[in-house]
């Protein structure tokens, strides 16, 4: 009983702000879950993320969206060009890529601390009709803009085991982060 009561206060007190605008006003299980990144304890059983975690990477403690306004989203169309984005903003990077041919998406380099990747890198396949399974797909890498200033991206698309071919296609782009306006 006493535990629940705990529960109870923690909920009313600064967690709320962890929480992204969707996810605020949702009634969560007064169960203490597991975070998702560093295994520590998160406040509910229904949250991905612990509040340390959640503060770090910027993202809602419950579905893990970005704290900070819409995402950057970069693609192929990208390649070679300068973006911005603000403190706390996420930079999602989508590239097309088929792993049943031995190749994949890497980041080659990051340079400067203006963003830090966050998580491992996420493979979407298309949808597919059933029995085809050498459909291709999204590589899907999510960087948080951490501090001023501007960082140098680099993926390539190789196979792992081809260490000395150049990679089969690239991409750069030149992350500008700024610090963020107030709303
Ligand atoms: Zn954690
Ligand atoms: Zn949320």
């Amino acid at each position: 009983m006493v535990a629940g009561m705990a529960v109870l206060w923690f909920f009313a007190g600064p967690v709320a702000a962890d929480l992204c605008p969707k996810c605020k006003g949702k009634a969560y299980i007064l169960t203490v879950g597991v975070c998702k990144e560093c295994g520590g304890a998160a406040s509910s059983g229904a949250f991905k993320l612990c509040r340390k975690c959640s503060v770090r990477l910027g993202q809602c403690q419950h579905c893990r969206a970005p704290l900070k306004g819409k995402p950057v989203e970069l693609d192929e169309k990208a390649n070679g060009k300068t973006v911005t984005a603000e403190i706390g903003q996420h930079v999602i990077v989508r590239l097309r890529g088929n792993p049943t041919t031995g190749y994949r998406w890497d980041v080659r380099k990051l340079k400067g601390d203006a963003i830090k990747q966050v998580g491992k890198v996420k493979y979407v396949q298309d949808k597919a009709p059933k029995r085809m399974v050498s459909v291709g797909g999204m590589f899907i890498f999510t960087f948080r803009a951490a501090k001023a200033g501007k960082a140098a991206l680099a993926l390539a698309y190789a196979r792992p085991w081809e260490k000395k071919k150049p990679p089969a296609r690239t991409f750069k782009a030149t992350v500008e982060v700024k610090p963020a306006t107030k709303k």
